[in-house]
């Protein structure tokens, strides 16, 4: 029954069902997960005399007086009649529709749903629904396309709706105990509710299961994928690398080496995530695994999501490594095509150490000798299935991925469940912590003068703007901000200008005299969020800071305050909105990532979190990260109790969730690695 196209059921047709698969609509089965994005509750009338003005209302009242006809003008003709309850009168009035107007006869009475408006005796209802007194139920509501309304949706839905039968793929103990209604009265009432607690109770359970896939999914992986077996380093050579260091790492960086090295060690595969906050030090972390897979005789890569920061990690890396004989190469889009030839052939041959650069990395004519880890950093940049492909590249390679954004803790179970986590969570010693002020435009004669004084004593500063270009906005726009500080306000100063559109040799001349400090005031966009590490640069202003999300601003700040100078982030705004202004206060109000990813969920939903489908977030149909939370907790609980006990799902309970699960990672392309 479920797998029955939809043009066989009654009243759609050839010509219907071509407007019903533009909505992704092709069977019985997606059309029933096709669920309403709201619903018209027609089953309880209020009295006129109740009824809330601007608001849809549902009367149930009968008509007094036959319907007028008004021309108005030409092309308009206006119908109107007066219908009432108990309670009151009410002037009912259609525009251009006689079929309607004509259909009421009276003295019957009616369901009438629309909006009210007018005072006292003159209040009105324009152009309502009607239905016959009978049909006093919830209506669902579904997303349309051209063609095919809400209440063709609905009729279609009401013709197979009775016919189906769910297999229900979670165990009846999990059924139990998280109280969760039976599947088909869920999928039945979740269309048409019998009233408004089975929409509750039907949306939770439909939500429930949502949630619960995808958590169990990411279990069962991370048990599978626990199960491979991965390069074995035979020996131990990270104490070398750290006696090189011109710096002692952190108690939580040694931790996370150690995590690493043991993975790699144990003869199993590591499949690692590396989370730290903006500045706490994560290159190095990576840096030693490399080292120690070199010196095991193996290679190992890393990639970075732009051109600078491979560059940046290329000459970290070679600094780290300077005078152990290990060879580097880098790797981006703007080698050119003989040298990158020259690289490919190193790689194999062997000559080449460690390979760094962007997605070029992962280009399918890149073949390594021997190949023991891929570190993916600034991981939230790329998609899933970049992280993944990189790791096919052979299926014994250990794997790191290292994201400097914080995301709150349900997110990480979603996005990253299938793998380890190793967390660094302070700063290294002597770095003085950020402070941030939110001040409006009238300050800005201010911060001028605040970042003069601090260039004159040889430090640097950022200027962070929304835009690359002037447009009719009134955003600040960084080249026309450039080209007006240049040349008035530090026209005495070396002002620089980088953002996205630059070409990327441009942005890295602009970025190396930044680094190098010949220019002291760099104005830009938001492409210096990502890495580059200028330990001078002490003041970044963000302008429009409203138009930036809070984990946004968090990353963009943490590119100051890397040194031993005390630093200050300036977000400048003039924005009245109550609710962004509750945003800014977060950010000022702290400097903990982890605390603020959590509120920036809040405030701003997982779509918008550092562009939530990047991250390889499933979008769920009922589920919400933000309302639904309580039940993610309960759905994460009962996917670790099923996946714990019988972690390849193997029992005759469990089939039906193996099956699903399977067919989820495939789709999520997370399966791929195998
Ligand atoms: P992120 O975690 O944001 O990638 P980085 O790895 O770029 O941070 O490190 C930030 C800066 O801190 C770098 O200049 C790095 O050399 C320095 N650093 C890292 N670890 C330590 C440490 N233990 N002590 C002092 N400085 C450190
Ligand atoms: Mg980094």
């Amino acid at each position: 029954m479920n797998n029955i196209d939809i043009k066989y059921i009654k009243g759609v047709g050839e010509k219907r069902a071509e407007r019903f698969r533009t909505l992704g609509l092709t069977d019985v089965n997606t059309l029933l997960q096709f669920y309403p994005r709201g619903y018209e509750d027609w089953s309880c009338p209020v009295d006129i005399y109740d009824a809330v003005c601007e608001q849809n209302c549902c009367i149930k009242a009968k008509v007094i007086s036959p319907v007028e006809e008004h021309r108005v003008r030409s092309n308009m003709i206006l119908y109107k009649t007066l219908v009432s309850d108990n309670t009151g009168v009410l002037e009912v009035v259609f525009y251009n529709s006689k079929y309607t107007a004509q259909r009421l006869v009276v003295g019957e009475k009616y369901l009438f749903f629309g909006k009210i408006s007018g005072i006292g005796s003159h209040r009105q209802i324009s152009s309502p629904k009607i239905a016959a007194c009978e049909s006093a139920v919830i209506r669902p509501i579904y997303r349309t396309v051209a063609g095919l309304p809400s209440s063709v949706i609905e009729k279609t839905v009401a013709q197979v709706i009775d016919r189906v039968d769910f297999e229900d793929f979670l165990p009846s103990h999990i059924i139990e105990d998280n109280r969760l209604c039976d599947i088909n009265f869920a999928v039945k009432n979740i269309h048409f509710p019998k009233d408004v607690e089975s929409v509750e109770v039907s949306r939770r359970r439909l939500a429930f299961d949502e949630l619960f896939l995808v958590t169990a999914a990411m279990k069962f992986k991370r048990f599978h994928n626990l199960k491979k077996q991965g390069i074995q380093l035979k020996k131990d050579y990270i104490g070398e690398f750290v006696k090189r260091l011109p710096f002692t790492l952190t108690a939580q960086q040694q931790k996370a080496i150690g995590e690493c090295t043991q993975d790699m060690t144990s003869g199993r595969l590591m499949n690692r995530l590396l989370q730290g906050d903006v500045g706490s030090g994560k290159t190095v972390v990576g840096a030693a695994l490399l080292y120690n897979a070199v010196r095991n005789g193996y290679q190992g890569a890393l990639m970075v999501p732009t051109e600078i920061l491979a560059e940046q990690h290329y000459e970290n890396l070679s600094k780290f490594f300077v005078g152990t004989g290990i060879n580097l190469a880098l790797l981006t889009g703007s080698v050119t095509k003989s040298n990158k030839n020259k690289i490919k052939q190193a790689l194999l041959d062997g000559q080449v150490d460690i390979l760094i650069g962007t997605h070029a990395l992962i280009e399918d004519d890149v073949v390594f000798k021997n190949l023991a880890i891929v570190i993916t950093d600034e991981q939230h940049r790329f998609g899933v299935a970049q992280r993944t492909s990189l790791a096919k590249k052979q299926d014994n390679v250990h794997m790191l991925v290292m994201s400097a954004t914080p995301i709150p803790r349900t997110m990480s179970l979603i996005i990253y469940g299938d793998l380890d986590i190793s967390t660094i969570n302070t700063l290294p010693k002597g770095r003085q912590p950020i402070e941030t002020y939110c001040v409006t435009n009238n300050y800005r004669q201010r911060v001028y003068s605040y970042i003069k004084k601090h260039l004159d004593a040889g430090r640097q500063a950022y200027i962070v703007c929304p835009l690359v270009e002037k447009t009719e906005s009134d955003l600040i726009s960084a080249e026309e901000h450039a080209q007006n500080l240049s040349s008035g306000e530090f026209k005495d100063y070396c002002v620089g200008l980088i953002h996205g559109k630059m070409k990327s040799t441009q942005k890295d001349r602009v970025m190396r005299e930044f680094l190098n400090g010949k220019i002291q005031l760099l104005i830009s966009t938001t492409v210096i969020e990502v890495g580059i590490d200028v330990k001078n640069a002490v003041i970044m202003v963000i302008e429009n800071a409203e138009r930036f999300g809070l984990s946004q601003l968090h990353q963009l700040r943490g590119r100051i305050g890397r040194g031993e100078y005390k630093s200050t982030c300036i977000l400048i705004t003039d924005t009245k909105n109550s609710e962004t202004k509750k945003r800014l206060d977060v950010i000022c109000g702290t400097t903990d990532g982890f605390k603020i990813a959590d509120e920036d969920l809040k405030l701003r939903g997982p779509g918008d979190f550092c562009g939530g489908r990047q991250h390889g977030l499933p979008e769920f149909k009922v589920a919400d990260l933000v309302n639904d939370l309580e039940l993610f907790r309960l759905a994460a609980k009962a996917a670790d109790r099923v996946i714990s006990s019988d972690s390849q799902l193997k029992k005759p309970e469990n089939n039906l969730l193996r099956r699903k699960i399977i067919a989820f990672l495939r789709q999520t392309a997370k399966y791929g690695q195998n």
